[in-house]
């Protein structure tokens, strides 16, 4: 068995198809005409940025806007007249053949790129390889490889797949992908997502033992690949991929439906998002809107913080997509486990006790805090915009947090901007502190969402990240249990929505109790939002109530736990 990073759920079973790009040979020429050779440089340029555009057209078609984004990238860095001067530069002053020209230009860039580490810039300097073998191909009149025709159940294994070889795949042919290269979040990764072809990448030393024609089993959930399995493997696998698309098949059914107890109860699903295009799958799987948009994403992945300007674009992007329906914001919840270099935060002898989120947004006005507030609220007249305020242990937090919402709303009100008036500003409750005053908390507050992952991490004083005390992190424990109770009841009383972002929202053995806790909102990635609905709609609320009163009964987590097992099992999920 080999094991790669998962990059989209689901199993796939077939053939292998080995795709693998001839290496070009590149060869140094003398030119004599220099104009007549920048003339043949262009052709080949404005012929790459025309296929180019034809991709991405495709894509827009057949997978949507955000995909398509990628090859419009490719297309703007091919317009890119600082690029494409110095090719031409490089020609005219060098005397050389176009092919080199682009090989010593494009590959600067690209080990410029590349040398600069991070993830997103490893991916600009895959575009930048990818681009330049386009153009020296269109140049030498060679074909590039046509994944487009591979025959029906093949699994393409590859070192890598170019964003341009990935657009022309047919999910309906193939049936998963394999690479040695890339990370979850590689351009690959995410079409493999939104095409929704199971794939794994990052899996050492297949290319070497994989052949044309192999039988290949994929775990995209696990990142489990089988090369040649027995036929046990292979009937386990194909019982697992029966499942997963019957279950697929019949969620389905749940978009447009509310979410709705059997006997009446309105709760509503939404959508956890890190960065605006994850906004496309919040809507396909029918999202009732946003409950948590971790704007620390905005922020990482770069060398500056996003001016104003930039994240005032993604949130009113935001808001326009979701038409109205809530979209909660999270002001920047760095610190911790969330480190972001050019901040320049030092390192906290207890990260997680330290200088963080609010706390250092509070002191970071000027240039850090006051900048996303005036973004959020004028992004806020595009639609339902709500702002959240992370970490708070104490009232001065919010309240401090809130004038300064207030004196922006004035700044903006002087200068005859827009921004949603009754804009709502509410907290996560995710410190024992909150939530031991969340009754006090309620009476300020527009509402709550309940950050579980870190209210388990507080209560039980349990390092989130570290597996030598795992066993303690459970969101079942009766303490973190009785917590959110509270959190819920008090909340409840004052009538403010109460939400939950933690990962215990989409949990099926904690549902049963906060609905009967009296849970408003229920916000979890995308992919689960349709499981989460079928499951609301097969309780009924006085059932639950009395299952939620025996299992607060308990003592330990393990007794919670294994009582909540059998109920849902019972109710067969
Ligand atoms: C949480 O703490 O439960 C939460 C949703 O926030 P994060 O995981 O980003 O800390
Ligand atoms: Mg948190």
């Amino acid at each position: 068995m080999y094991k790669g990073t998962s990059a989209s759920a689901g199993i796939g079973i077939g053939k292998a198809v080995i795709v693998k790009e001839e290496k070009l040979v590149i060869t140094r020429k003398a030119v004599s005409d220099t104009a007549a050779e920048i003339r043949r440089f262009k052709g080949a340029l404005e012929k790459t940025i025309k296929d180019t555009e034809r991709i991405a057209e495709d894509l827009a078609a057949r997978v949507g806007e955000k995909e398509a984004e990628i090859m419009k990238g490719h297309m703007m860095l091919l317009s890119d007249p600082m690029l494409t001067g110095e090719i031409e530069g490089s020609i005219q002053n060098e005397g050389i053949n176009s092919e080199i020209a682009v090989e010593n230009v494009c590959s600067m860039y690209a080990d410029m790129f590349a040398s600069m580490g991070d993830e997103l810039m490893q991916q600009r300097a895959t575009d930048m390889r990818d681009l330049k073998t386009r153009l020296q191909k269109t140049l030498m009149g060679i074909q590039s490889v046509d994944i487009s025709s591979l025959p029906k159940g093949s699994v393409i294994v590859a070192e890598d797949l170019t964003p341009s070889m990935t657009a022309g795949i047919n999910p309906d042919n193939v049936t998963g992908i394999v690479t040695e290269l890339g990370g979850r979040t590689s351009h690959s990764a995410i079409l493999a997502r939104a095409l929704e072809i199971p794939a794994v990448v990052a899996v050492t030393a297949f290319l070497s033992e994989a052949k044309d024609g192999d039988d290949i089993v994929l775990d995209g959930s696990t990142g489990e690949i089988y090369l040649n399995p027995e036929p046990a493997v292979k009937e386990e696998y194909q019982h697992k991929k029966n499942q997963f698309m019957a279950e697929k098949k019949e969620l389905e059914q749940y978009i447009g439906k509310p979410s709705v107890t059997k006997d009446g109860v309105k709760v509503e699903i939404v959508a956890n998002i890190g960065k605006p295009e994850d906004v496309d799958k919040v809507l396909r799987y029918d999202g009732e809107g946003i409950g948590l948009f971790r704007t620390e994403f905005l922020f990482m992945d770069r060398t500056a913080a996003p001016t104003e300007e930039e994240q005032y674009e993604a949130y009113k992007q935001v808001a326009i997509a979701m038409k109205g329906k809530p979209v909660i914001i999270r002001t920047l919840d760095i610190g911790g486990d969330k480190e972001i270099p050019y901040l320049g935060l030092e390192k906290d002898e207890n990260p997680f006790l330290g200088y963080r989120a609010i706390r250092f947004c509070l002191d970071r006005q000027e240039d850090i805090y006051k900048p996303q507030l005036r973004a959020l609220l004028r992004a806020s007249a595009y639609g339902n915009i709500r702002i959240m305020v992370p970490l708070v242990t104490c009232i001065e937090e919010y309240r401090q947090a809130k004038a300064l919402v207030e004196e922006l709303k004035a700044e903006l009100d002087s200068k005859g901007i827009a921004y949603k008036r009754d804009i709502q500003v509410g907290i996560m409750v995710e410190t024992a502190a909150a939530s031991l005053i969340a009754d006090l908390f309620a009476k300020e507050v527009d509402f709550f969402s309940i950050g579980t992952n870190d209210l388990t991490q507080y209560t039980m004083s349990v390092d989130r990240g570290n597996k030598k005390v795992s066993y303690l992190y459970s969101t079942f424990n009766p303490a973190v249990l009785r917590s959110i109770r509270h959190i819920i009841a008090s909340g409840r009383e004052a009538g403010i929505m109460v939400g939950m972002c933690g990962e215990a929202a989409s949990d099926p053995m904690m549902i049963p109790l906060l609905l009967a806790f009296g849970l408003n909102e229920f916000s979890m990635s995308a992919s689960a939002i349709l499981k989460v609905r079928k499951m609301v709609t097969e309780y009924s609320l006085a059932e639950l109530r009395s299952v939620a009163d025996k299992a607060m009964t308990f003592a330990t987590a393990a007794e919670v736990e294994s009582y909540m097992k059998a109920f849902v099992e019972k109710v067969k999920f």
